[in-house]
């Protein structure tokens, strides 16, 4: 199939070349992001491959349609831009990338837990000065404490595995639980429980209607004075404003994010040179106790090779008329599990 390849970088193209040797597909790259202004790009190509921060809303979609375009190719698992009502309207089939490492996005996630915990950019920073001082470095241990997971799909079990070796209790919320996380001993319990036990709470659920600001004031005011979130999910379910009065007072004592809110305007780019135009990230950049990635926490050489390889087999399934299991039912409107 001729696919119009949006928001690509230098490390997509490398990555999604050396998995199109198994299809010979033609991949024709274009570096902005897919959106109204951008679409006709994507004029006479039969599918079009987007990733996290494209726009798929009824606009984009309707036109890709009067272009031609039958197929979006998601290069990634979450599909919250995506219209899926809009798409089902315009006879146009969406497929993503289910799975590809959870192991990735898992062990960035406990990599900002301990690095905020034992405040590592800050302890780096100083013995690089020469300053070898301890005081303000000081951590706890991760080991007994409790962790309250929320949503324990492909991700959330494997943030559970690492989190079971350090020895923590764990608690978890997910409308469908899963046994392995069970049998590693985290316990199942409603969400108002988890946020009121956790010590540190990481989010691993999808952003959908149900799960939009599920950290909000109330939300925050169920927790523990100075607990720690995690969030590698999906920036829109922390509703940002409320954290940052959170941050404040003192009740969220750590925050470490990959995602953000209002990400599209900022991450993937380099915007060193320029002055930023988001007061609430620019206020987040304030505190000490918040570390910030800029939705990295796929990006190994496991996962993306995975996400390229997955992405076009599952164009190669569709052009051959098979049925493709990672084809999202545009029928509902909701996330599918
Ligand atoms: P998954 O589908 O395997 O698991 C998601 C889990 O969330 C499911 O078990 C589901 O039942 C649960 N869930 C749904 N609604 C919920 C709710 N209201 N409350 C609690 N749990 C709920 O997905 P995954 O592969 O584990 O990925 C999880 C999310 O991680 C994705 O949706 C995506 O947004 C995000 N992600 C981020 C990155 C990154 O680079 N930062 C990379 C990949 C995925």
């Amino acid at each position: 199939m001729r696919i119009a390849v949006f928001s690509t970088k230098a490390y997509d193209r490398r990555f999604m070349d050396g998995a199109n040797t198994d299809h010979r597909h033609e991949l024709v790259y274009f570096e902005p992001r897919l959106t109204a202004a951008t679409v006709p790009l994507a004029a006479g190509f039969e599918a079009v491959c987007a990733f996290v921060n494209d726009t798929l809303d009824a606009a984009v979609l309707q036109k890709l349609a009067r272009g031609g375009t039958t197929l979006v190719a998601l290069r990634c698992a979450g599909f919250n831009n995506v219209d899926l009502a809009a798409a089902r309207d315009a006879t146009m089939r969406v497929v993503r990338v289910p799975a590809y490492s959870p192991y990735a996005v898992a062990e960035h996630t406990v990599g900002l837990m301990l690095a905020l915990n034992r405040k590592l950019t800050r302890a780096a920073a100083r013995v690089r000065d020469g300053n070898f001082a301890l005081d303000g470095l000081l951590g706890f241990d991760f080991h007994g404490r409790t962790v309250g997971i929320v949503g324990t799909g492909a991700i959330g079990s494997v943030t559970a595995r690492i989190l079971a070796g350090f020895g923590c209790e764990m608690l978890a919320y997910d409308p469908f639980p899963n046994e392995t996380c069970r049998a590693l001993g985290a316990a199942y319990v409603p969400l108002a429980e988890l946020f009121a036990r956790s010590d540190v709470i990481t989010l691993h659920c999808p952003l959908s209607p149900e799960t939009h600001h599920l950290v909000n004031d109330s939300a925050l005011n169920q927790m523990k004075l100075g607990v720690m979130l995690i969030n590698t999910s999906r920036g829109a379910i922390l509703d940002t404003l409320a954290v940052i009065d959170a941050l404040k007072s003192g009740k969220v004592g750590y925050l470490g994010l990959d995602v953000y809110e209002e990400e599209s305007e900022l991450f993937f780019e380099d915007l060193s040179d320029r002055v930023l135009q988001d007061d609430v990230f620019a206020r987040l950049l304030t505190f000490p106790n918040v570390l910030i990635t800029g939705h990295q926490a796929f990006f190994t050489r496991d996962a993306l090779t995975g996400i390229a390889a997955t992405t076009l087999d599952n164009v190669s399934t569709v052009e051959r008329g098979e049925r493709c299991t990672n084809e999202i039912s545009t029928v509902q409107n909701t996330p599918a599990r």
